[in-house]
This record gives structure tokens, sequence and C-alpha cells, in this order.
């Protein structure tokens, strides 16, 4: 047992989809029982109903840091770790020029290895606990993946990427290939600890109709699995799709033609999609991850968080960092850059105009709404008894080593101004511990 003080700030999974609503104790407590926390409530009452128990607990004093539940990743390329920030250009010529080579490299399993090895320790000094994952063709990329996880006590959910045309041949696999050696990882890994397995077809440029018809036959027989991709991020690959599925409707109906359309489909990016899509997306609860320094960085567009769940209030929506597309493996960092596109989309002034993110949807997003989008909300994405132990510690004072930081928080006079203070300028500094499963890091 084990008894965490400190400024206890979360969502709650008793609030609906539309949040808004913390629970904020400023002198808290978490009691975490092995890799379940058993208790929140005031430090004061939680501590003087275990000092009068048998088994003393073993207490953590944070102090005046905040515990937050760990983050929510529900779009990142692991492969891409050692590209992040890679220069240029819009999306498909940015693929080609960077990302194919860097996910060729792959085939090299030591690469594989050494690659996953430093991904899980950079997601745990930077507070993710929880993410959905892309690997590469490779299915070793998957086993190295998984392997460096289940070390760490991480919850990931990935896939290997299945890619059949448009891309280099190294990276190609068929749509007998992609089938069987996406079951068999499935076979292998879902369900082992807290690991599960996605059907990942890159994007519908890269699978022939065959392959999506071959992993929608997967899909069929595993109804509860992740599916993740991408879908209308870009406006140059939106017009490629419609010329290579002539036949579909729109981006949207590529996949769910195959029956990749349900509960648990993450789709990453979402940008651009029209009313039917978001209606089709919302009516099965199906997920958005919105990636905002990703698509600002590639120049993509701006997701309307706001109007896509006002057309459709069924749809899931989290955070993702999109990691190599992505600028930032920092939760807080995507939080602050979600708020400057809200910020941009509600001053457009089209008449229907729309507040911008507040500092508790923010971090909404960044936890329990990227949980429910991964369907893992059971489990994690806020600190309530019967959740995994996964706790982030957040530091926004000087011995974070971010001195500005420190210096705005200081005038704070609300928890809401902290954390907007610590997501528009904090990092991985802010992360002072992270307990993962239960389990707490080593001190920084
Ligand atoms: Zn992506």
């Amino acid at each position: 047992m084990e008894i965490h003080l400190g400024h206890v700030v979360t969502p709650s999974s008793g609030t609906d989809a539309t949040p808004g609503a913390l629970l904020d104790i400023p002198r808290g407590a978490v009691v975490t029982d092995g890799p379940v926390i058993v208790t929140v409530g005031p430090a004061d009452e939680v501590v003087a109903g275990y000092t009068r128990s048998a088994a003393s607990p073993v207490v953590h004093d944070h102090g005046g840091k905040l515990i937050v539940p760990g983050f929510v990743d529900c779009h990142v390329h692991y492969p891409q770790i050692g590209m992040i920030a890679s220069p240029g250009e819009q999306l498909l010529d940015w693929l080609d020029r960077y990302t194919f080579p860097a996910e060729a490299r792959f085939a090299d399993l030591a690469h594989a290895r050494a690659t996953a090895s430093f991904f899980t320790d950079q997601l745990i000094c930077h507070g993710v606990t929880t993410a959905l994952v892309y690997s590469t063709v490779h299915p070793h990329s998957v086993d190295a993946l998984f392997t460096a996880a289940r070390e760490r006590g991480l919850r990931i959910i990935t896939g290997k990427t299945c890619m059949d045309r448009n891309a280099p041949a190294e990276l190609l696999d068929t749509p007998e290939t992609a089938q069987s050696q996406s079951a068999a990882l499935l076979e292998r890994w879902h369900g082992v600890d807290r690991l599960e397995y996605a059907l990942t077809p890159r994007f519908a440029p890269t699978s022939s109709d065959a392959q999506l018809e071959a992993l929608g036959e997967l899909a069929d027989s595993y109804p509860d699995v992740v599916v993740q991709t991408h879908l209308s991020e870009n406006v140059g690959e939106i017009g490629w799709v419609g010329e290579l599925f002539p036949d579909a409707v729109d981006y949207t109906d590529v996949y769910d033609r195959v029956g990749l359309v349900r509960e648990r489909s993450v789709f990453g990016h979402g940008v651009h999609l029209t009313d039917r899509e978001l209606d089709r997306l919302g009516s099965v609860h199906a997920s958005v991850a919105h990636c905002p320094t990703s698509n600002n960085f590639l120049g993509s567009g701006l997701f309307p968080l706001a109007a896509s769940l006002h057309t459709a209030p069924g749809l899931r929506i989290g955070f993702g960092s999109d990691v190599g597309g992505g600028t930032s493996l920092s939760p807080l960092a995507t939080a602050g850059e979600a708020y400057k596109v809200s910020r941009l989309i509600a001053s457009s002034g089209d008449g229907d105009a729309v507040a911008p993110l507040s500092a508790a949807e923010l971090l909404y997003y960044s936890t329990l709404g990227g949980a429910r989008a991964l369907g893992v909300d059971a489990h994690v994405g806020s600190l309530e008894p019967g959740k995994d132990a996964d706790l982030v510690i957040l530091d926004a004072t000087e011995s974070s080593g971010n001195a500005v930081l420190a210096n705005r928080a200081a005038e704070c006079t609300s928890t809401e101004e902290l954390l907007f203070a610590l997501m528009l300028l904090g990092d991985d500094r802010a992360v002072d511990r992270v307990v993962v499963n239960g389990v707490p890091d080593a001190p920084r």
C-alpha cells in the first residue's frame, strides 16, 4: 500500500462525454495497492484512516505538486521518433522523403529493439502511460515494442502497419500477409498484461481494396479489437483517395464498406471531415485522434473539435502527438497547441463562435477523453478507485528547471490557471515522477 500526497486534479468518469468538471483537492491523497488505485480523497481524512490500520503504508509526500492521471496518447508512430522535426513539405512528400526511409531501417531487429526501448523510456519521461502506437510493416517491430512496454508496465496498443502499394517495395506486404501476420501477432500479444493489438492499415492510399477487405475480415473475427488508421488529414490526400477509390462515397466510406468503421476505430486527424462522415463516425462511437502539433507542422489544417462534436455528439475524441509528424511527445505541449488551434477557430468569426478549449477540457482530452477514444476508460484516464495506478506528478516550481514556468505559476490564483500555464509553458521538465501501474519511476 502506498499513499501519494499532493494537489490532486483529475477528470471524473461521473461526468458525461462533454468535459469541464474536475475533481480538485488542493491537499489530496491517492492510495495505491499494487497496480490499482484504492482511495482518492482529502489527505487528512485518508491518512488518518490508514494510520489507524495495522499495515502502515509507504507515504510519498509530493508537497504542492499536482497529481494527475497518466496521460493518454491516441496516435503516435514509434519508428518515427528519430526523424521528429524533419523540416518540410506537406504530408505526401514528407512521407516519401523522411518517413519511409526511417521505417525501412526497421528491417534490422536490433534497430527496432533499441528504438522501442528509447521510445518507451521517453513516453514515461513525458508522463504518457497509455498509448496507441504505429509500428512498421515488419512483424518484429511489434514484438520489439510490446516487449519494451511489458518490461515497463505500460498500457500499449499497437499493430503491424499494413501497406501493399504506393510505398517503397521493401515496406510492402500483401493482402494475404497483412492478414496472416496481423492475426499471428494478435494471437501472441492481445491481452497479455496491459497490451492490446490494433489492426493497422496505414491509410487508404497505401492499401489496395483487397488488403482493406482482408483486414475487414480480420476485424469481423475480432469485433472488440482496436482499428487504427489515418483519415482526412490533408486536402491533397483526400483528392488522391477520391482518385484511388472512385466507387466510395467519400474517404470514410473507403474504410466503412469493408467493416473498419466501428467503436474503437481510432482515426488519426479527421481535419476535413464532411457532415456525412461525422454523422457516420458518431453513430457508431468511432474516435478521432486530434493531433494539433502535427497538423500545424505539416500545414494540414485546423481540426474543428467543437463543431465536430456538435455535428456528431457520439464521436469520441482524444489527443495524439503524432510523432514524427508531431513535434513533441509531451501531452502538455500537445494540449497547449490544441488550445491555440481552438483559439484560431474561435477567432475566425464565422458567426457561430465557440469558446476556445478550457484548461479542464484540455486535461480531459489528454486523459479520460483519450481513454474513452481508445475504449480503455474502465481502466485508465482518471484517478478513481478501481482504476490502474497510473499517476503523473507535475512540478511547476523552480525545482523543475523551468524558471519561466515557475515564475508564472507563482502568480496563478486558481487550479485552472496553473494547468493552463503548465500546458502552454511545460514539457517533460514539469514531469517530476511517474507511477506506472503502481510502480513509481526513479527520481530524476
Ligand atoms: Zn500518424
